[in-house]
């Protein structure tokens, strides 16, 4: 009996076998793509700046990994917003403000607490620019944000003190754009703080996941994507998106 067994059931799961994969095969391209920006979603460029990569002045682990990334996405989208980190000279989020404080550490301010940065993208320098490597030629809005010398601004939508909008928030929606899709540096605070406020302000929101890089600063970035989660913030991949 062993003998007459064995064989149907090496000849059940090789059948099993080719099934399984000829369903892969055709299963595979539309699964790796299934979501297509529409005229309503709006592809937000976070913060990729000389200042947040090697050779800046706070710089992200990897953070120039994301151009590419980034420049292939634009392809999809026919809204594109970039935002710039535009801090005064002497910003109230830099360590060198504040007395005997040193960078990483925080400091309370009248709107909450205030993790202290080195001096970072001042307005005008080198240091602030965007990446001469994004390639964003149909971008139609650059949002600068930190740029009152008092407040922070990690959320492109709204300043630290949480009153002051940046106005990125009614511009998109003046122009219909009811879903963004947001890039950038860095996950666990610029991209967090502006999803999670996009979220508050009704858009659907989704963060792509390997077009960011993080500064895990104390288990930040594992915090970050919870926080994103519970908002209700969907975590996907560049290629979940059509390409063009
Ligand atoms: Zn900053």
């Amino acid at each position: 009996m062993p003998d007459s067994i064995q064989p149907t059931a090496f000849g059940l799961s090789r059948r099993f076998f080719l099934a399984s994969t000829a369903a892969l095969a055709v299963a595979r391209p539309a699964f790796a793509a299934t979501i297509k920006p529409d005229a309503k979603s709006a592809l937000i460029v976070v913060d990729v700046q000389n200042c947040f990569v090697d050779g800046g002045t706070l710089p992200v682990k990897g953070g120039a990994q994301v151009v590419p990334v980034i420049n292939k996405l634009a392809g999809s989208f026919e809204n594109i917003v970039v935002t710039q980190d535009w801090h005064t000279p002497g910003h109230a989020s830099f360590a060198s403000t504040h007395a005997g404080k040193k960078p990483f550490e925080t400091a309370q301010m009248p709107y909450g607490t205030q993790v202290l940065w080195p001096d970072h993208c001042v307005q005008g320098s080198d240091d602030a620019a965007l990446l001469k490597d994004l390639k964003l030629p149909t971008a139609q809005l650059i949002i600068r944000k930190g740029f009152h010398k008092d407040v922070d601004s990690y959320s492109t939508f709204e300043e630290a003190d949480r009153k002051t909008s940046t106005g990125l928030g009614p511009y998109l929606k003046a122009r219909g754009v009811d879903t963004v899709f947001l890039t950038g540096l860095a996950t666990d605070f610029c991209v967090l703080w502006s999803a999670v406020d996009a979220r508050k302000l009704g858009f659907t929101t989704y963060v792509i996941e390997d077009a960011t890089r993080a500064i895990d600063l104390n288990g930040s970035l594992a915090a970050a994507w919870k926080q994103m989660t519970e908002a209700g913030v969907k975590r996907i991949q560049s290629g979940d998106i059509q390409t063009a």
